[in-house]
């Protein structure tokens, strides 16, 4: 059966790591793209309801593709949401290159 939060912890990775490797200045064409990965993946994501909010929160919110921080900052403020829909921690969006692109300093 489908493991919902292994799959969630596996699709993260992948959207977050997307995210910090976008470009600083993407084409018009890697922003069109983007968005459409973007949309595509909120019609297929294989959990329904959870696909479902996301459609919801991406209406009042839409993915902003201008660059990598912005697109990071935006996939974060996602996450937070369905932390919060959770009951878990918020993250500090400040942090989210250091988590998914630099490496933590320490
Ligand atoms: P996860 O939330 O999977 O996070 C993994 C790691 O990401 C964390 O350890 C942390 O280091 C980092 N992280 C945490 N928050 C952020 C952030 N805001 N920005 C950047 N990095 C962060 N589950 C449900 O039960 N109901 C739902 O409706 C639901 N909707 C989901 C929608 C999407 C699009 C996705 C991808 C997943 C969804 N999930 C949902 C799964 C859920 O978000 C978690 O993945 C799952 O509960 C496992 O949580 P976790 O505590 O292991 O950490």
């Amino acid at each position: 059966p489908l493991d919902k939060d292994e799959l969630g912890r596996n699709t993260w990775s992948f959207l977050h790591t997307m995210a910090a490797y976008f470009p600083e200045k993407p084409s018009i064409k890697q922003q069109t793209d983007m968005k459409s990965l973007i949309n595509i993946f909120s019609n297929f994501y294989p959990c329904e309801y959870c696909a479902s909010d996301l459609r919801t929160d991406m209406k009042d919110y839409p993915p902003d593709t201008s660059g990598q921080k912005e697109l990071s900052l935006w996939f974060c403020k996602i996450h937070n949401k369905v932390n919060k829909k959770l009951g878990k921690p918020e993250f500090d969006c400040d942090k989210v290159d250091e988590r998914w692109k630099d490496g933590w300093k320490d």
